[in-house]
């Protein structure tokens, strides 16, 4: 019998990437184990898009060093591979294999030489969790200032539509309840195929998809976010009323520099455009404080708009020089970590305020989860508005739609009872 570990850290690109990986390692005859203890294969899949990010990575890399079963191979995939492996090489030279995002087939060589399987093994896959995130577009175009993912994720490659159609029925056909599809910027969707599908269309087609009782896609990208994709949202019922629309800045200058390509008016005009069109549309954002030059004022009209437009999420980043990019080789990282540190918390104190509000609105209101788990006791799952949802039952509810009794809420989480 042979063992895989993967730990992922990142975003949800990387979750499908590991996914995947380990979906072809099982179909080799490999098994998941959360012991890397007992691994035969350790794979580390790495994210870069900021420091802290790295610093974990690279804590993780060191600790394969310690790994005492004979033979295990060691391997470093993601955004932390670059072009020049040889300088990766000499600096892990405990590490086996360096893959970039995606390239598995490597890997999948040595494991299939290595592999000690039986037939058994082979025949027990099966799908644990009802949701799945399905990449719909690889790379990236963009090359925002500040970003990394266009270096290492490449430029953008859109996959077929009736390939996604064909994967995302068989996993339906396997159990599969919602679907989550991925992109950097799912607007671009297709633009790159000879037929020029686009998100709306790939939208319409999945909702026809027997027994998919859930859509969701993200990243949006205000810049390329239109009007037909909103009125699609609108008008399908099994595509969730929730959307991923990262800001970064509420200040024009910062965000002109930044390259992102609108102005804060704009971002706020598209807000309203979909809440007008999207009854009851759940909104989230990405945030950046201590981008190079921030001045007091430019950080003053992020928290306005943020307060002004009351996001039912924000994930907040301090800027983190990533070396190649615009910003790192153009501009000097001059704001203090301790003002960066400030105005973090700043951002998240307004935002715990902010969706507790918006959360407690639900208290003693019935919801619909779709339940992909367990922790501690309670089920867990996700509204069609992507809020997370905890409640107690004695029923065996994995992969079900239930509806949930709000009891009690909070700003990052509900609680309830079926
Ligand atoms: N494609 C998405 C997100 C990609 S990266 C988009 O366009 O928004 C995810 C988030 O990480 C970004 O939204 C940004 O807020 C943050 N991020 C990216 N590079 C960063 C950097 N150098 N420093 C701090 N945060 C960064
Ligand atoms: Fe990075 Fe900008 Fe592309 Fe998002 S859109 S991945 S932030 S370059």
């Amino acid at each position: 019998m042979s063992f895989y570990h993967i730990w992922t850290i990142g975003c949800q690109m990387n979750v499908a990437d590991s996914e995947q990986l380990s979906d072809r390692l099982q179909r080799l005859g490999y098994q998941n184990t959360e012991d890397i203890e007992m691994a035969d294969i350790v794979v580390i899949n790495s994210c870069v898009v900021r420091q802290s990010a790295e610093n974990r990575v690279l804590s993780k890399v060191d600790s394969l060093k310690k790994l005492k079963k004979p033979n295990v191979l060691r391997v470093l995939m993601g955004c932390m591979v670059n072009s020049r492996v040889d300088e990766l090489r000499h600096r892990f030279p405990h590490i086996d294999l360096f893959l970039k995002p995606r390239a598995f087939d490597d890997l999948l060589q040595v494991a299939k030489e290595r592999a000690i399987i039986t037939r058994k093994d082979v025949m027990t896959i099966n799908i644990s969790s009802p949701c799945a995130f399905i990449p719909i577009i690889h790379g990236c175009n963009n090359f925002c200032s500040y970003c990394i993912v266009p270096y290492r994720r490449g430029r953008e490659r859109s996959r077929p539509l009736e390939e996604i159609l064909d994967e995302v029925k068989d996993l339906t056909a396997n159990g599969l309840k919602e679907v989550t599809l991925l992109g950097q910027n799912v607007d671009s969707y297709g633009q790159d195929l000879i037929d020029t599908p686009d998100l709306s269309e790939l939208l319409v087609r999945l909702s026809k998809v027997e027994n998919l009782l859930r859509i969701r896609f993200l990243t949006s990208h205000p810049k390329d976010m239109g009007e037909k994709l909103i009125t699609t949202v609108a008008n399908l019922d099994n595509v969730c009323k929730s959307i991923n629309l990262p800001v970064q800045s509420g200040d024009d200058k910062i965000l002109e520099i930044m390259r992102r390509g609108y102005t804060a008016q704009q971002y706020r005009q598209l807000v309203a455009k979909i809440r007008d069109t999207i009854t009851d549309v759940s909104l989230s954002t990405d945030i950046i404080v201590g981008f190079p030059g921030e001045s007091a004022e430019q950080f003053d009209r992020t928290y306005t708009l943020l307060k002004d437009l009351r996001f039912d999420t924000v994930h907040v980043a301090s800027y983190s020089p990533r070396p190649g990019t615009i910003a790192a080789r153009k501009l000097k990282d001059d704001i203090p970590s301790q003002v960066k540190k400030e105005r973090l918390k700043i951002i998240e104190g307004l935002q715990a305020k902010v969706a507790d509000e918006i959360n407690a609105r639900l208290l003693d209101c019935t919801v619909e989860v779709l339940v992909e788990g367990k922790k501690k006791e309670k089920w867990y799952g996700r509204t069609r508005t992507n809020k997370l949802v905890f409640f107690t039952s004695d029923a065996e509810l994995l992969g079900q739609l239930v509806e949930v009794k709000i009891i009690k809420t909070g700003p990052w989480s509900l609680q309830g009872i079926a």
